[in-house]
């Protein structure tokens, strides 16, 4: 079984091709991201083809998607200030990007598309949990074009027979996701504060919460989509934990062994104020993916870190050793 995997040079992407090329019902990865917000270091020691380009371009994902039974499409630009900064760029990649994805998979004798949603699709709806049958109220461009790409999905798998899964991921973190550029996610940022010495950035007073979701969980039950070749309606991938921004720094302290300085800052405009999944959905198709804990992947993910750092952290005064 080959399977493409778009994005595949960022953070899930690269957890990803690890995970699909330790799976014996998979022969081949292959890997079409143009390295708009990836690394090819996500990729190191993979034996992955590797396609450098757009999914915008045809003749590129014809032959990135040449022969392949599945696709896991993660090629986005993710972010809601991103997307508020410049609504277009994020259109063309993430709503447009899809629809050539599909495309491509109608082209390979109807390839399986399993593709990433995400939490904030359910945007301005407050309620708690979230459940996949809730109206959808996206706050933010981001959000409109996940829901965009989770329903041209599902209208290909009416119209075409397309066999299609979209996940909606919350948030993801662990070990490969990179701090220091300006669109990057919490814990990162988080992490690479307290590892520096320097005040944590709090977008808002911190008691929004989040339902934290470790990478090595989302791709265990990616990996187990595509080989079971599961379809249906957008589900959840995350496991109805809520934890606040506040809390995750004083997590992250414990773990550190260190008390943590917080800088707040003003709220910022797309950001929904509590996300936590309901999982019922997720748990009757995978059962046997048992979700690794945030304590235990703040751990890993701190030791990644502290390498990722590297030399920076061992001449940072005042960091935390
Ligand atoms: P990421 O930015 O690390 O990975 C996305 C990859 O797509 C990058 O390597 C980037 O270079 C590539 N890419 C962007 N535009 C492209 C294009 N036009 N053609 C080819 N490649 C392109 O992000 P991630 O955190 O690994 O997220 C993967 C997917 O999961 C995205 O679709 C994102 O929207 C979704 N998601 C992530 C989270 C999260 O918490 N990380 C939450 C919800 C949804």
């Amino acid at each position: 079984m080959r399977v493409l995997v778009t994005g595949g040079a960022g953070f899930i992407g690269g957890n990803l091709c690890r995970r699909l090329l330790a799976d014996p019902a998979i022969d081949e990865v292959a890997v079409i991201d143009d390295l708009s917000n990836g690394h090819l270091q996500a990729l190191d020691g993979l034996e992955v083809t590797f396609e450098h380009a757009s999914i915008l371009d045809d003749r590129a994902m014809a032959r990135a998607a040449h022969g392949c039974s599945a696709i896991v499409h993660l090629a986005a630009l993710g972010s809601v200030p991103r997307s508020i900064a410049n609504p277009m760029s994020t259109h063309d990649a993430n709503a447009t990007g899809t629809l050539k994805v599909l495309e491509a998979a109608r082209a390979n004798g109807n390839a399986h598309v399993v593709l990433a949603s995400s939490s904030s699709v359910y945007g301005a709806n407050s309620a708690i949990p979230k459940t996949e049958d809730l109206q959808c109220l996206p706050v933010s461009p981001y959000a409109v074009s996940k829901l965009a790409s989770e329903q041209y999905a599902m209208a290909y798998a009416r119209c075409y027979d397309l066999p299609v899964l979209p996940l909606r991921f919350f948030n993801v973190f662990g070990p490969g996701q990179i701090p220091g550029h300006v669109y990057a996610a919490v814990v990162p940022v988080f992490l690479e504060a307290a590892l520096t010495g320097l005040p944590l950035p709090v977008n808002g007073d911190g008691e929004q919460s989040r339902d934290f979701t470790y990478v090595g969980t989302v791709v265990d039950t990616i990996a187990q989509a595509v080989v079971s070749r599961t379809t249906g309606s957008p589900m959840n991938l995350a496991f109805g934990t809520r934890t606040t921004l506040n809390e995750l720094i004083r997590m992250l302290g414990a773990a550190l062994g260190a008390e943590l300085g917080i800088e707040y800052r003003p709220p910022r405009p797309g950001d929904v104020r509590h996300s936590q999944a309901a999982n019922d959905k997720l748990r009757e198709a995978f059962p046997s993916v048992e979700p690794v804990s945030l304590s235990e992947g703040l751990e890993s993910t701190i030791a990644w870190m502290r390498q990722h750092l590297g030399n920076r952290l061992a001449t940072t005064a005042g960091s935390v050793s």
